[in-house]
């Protein structure tokens, strides 16, 4: 059994959605099989279970980020941090704020979320420029925390983000690509 392959097969390619053009990449029905879910969470989880790699804390991206990091933090035995959206956080906050093809986007993170020297593990469920997994990294790292891996279900090779996050050394952990 080829996990990638295996994973591949039940992601859901919506055309046109959210807007004209955009092929977007529903990982919905990957938590919906129990089987599959579990062979989604076991892939991350062995992989960071290896002593050089294992997190102090998982940190995760709103919303899908939250799902999977969760459940990820839960196996490890770590916590879990969640970078939210501006203005769903009710305590004293970090922000970051980056571009998008039409505006900008802002997010956020308590200030107590993680400590100097704490080791991060990132998730979220895509990436696609980077501009949403960088800007966490951002607030993690401006809060003394130290970033040592990130992982997404699904890499967008073509859109740069993995390329970005390569280029500011950090490692990246991706189970499925989509050219
Ligand atoms: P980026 O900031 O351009 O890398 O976009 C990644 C963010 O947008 C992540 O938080 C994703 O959840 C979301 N996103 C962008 N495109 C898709 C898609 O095709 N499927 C699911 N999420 C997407």
């Amino acid at each position: 059994l080829n996990v990638s392959e295996f994973l591949r097969e039940h992601i859901r390619t919506v055309a046109d959605w959210p807007s004209a053009g955009v092929q977007f990449r529903d990982i919905t029905p990957l938590l919906q099989n129990p089987q599959v879910f579990r062979v989604l969470i076991d892939a991350f989880v062995h992989h960071y279970m290896d002593p050089t790699l294992r997190p102090d804390v998982v940190a995760g991206l709103d919303a899908r980020g939250f799902i999977i990091g969760a459940v990820v933090a839960y196996e490890l035995n770590v916590g879990f941090v969640p970078i939210r959206k501006k203005g769903k956080l009710p305590f004293t906050t970090v922000q970051e704020t980056y571009e998008l093809e039409y505006g900008s986007a802002t997010v956020e993170l308590h200030t107590d979320a993680v400590t100097r020297g704490q080791r991060v593990l990132l998730i979220d469920d895509l990436i696609a420029t980077g501009g949403t997994m960088i800007a966490g990294v951002k607030l993690l790292e401006r809060l003394g925390a130290v970033v040592t891996e990130c992982a997404v279900i699904v890499d967008l090779p073509e859109l740069g983000g993995s390329a970005r996050l390569k280029a500011l050394g950090k490692p990246l952990l991706t189970l499925v690509d989509f050219e």
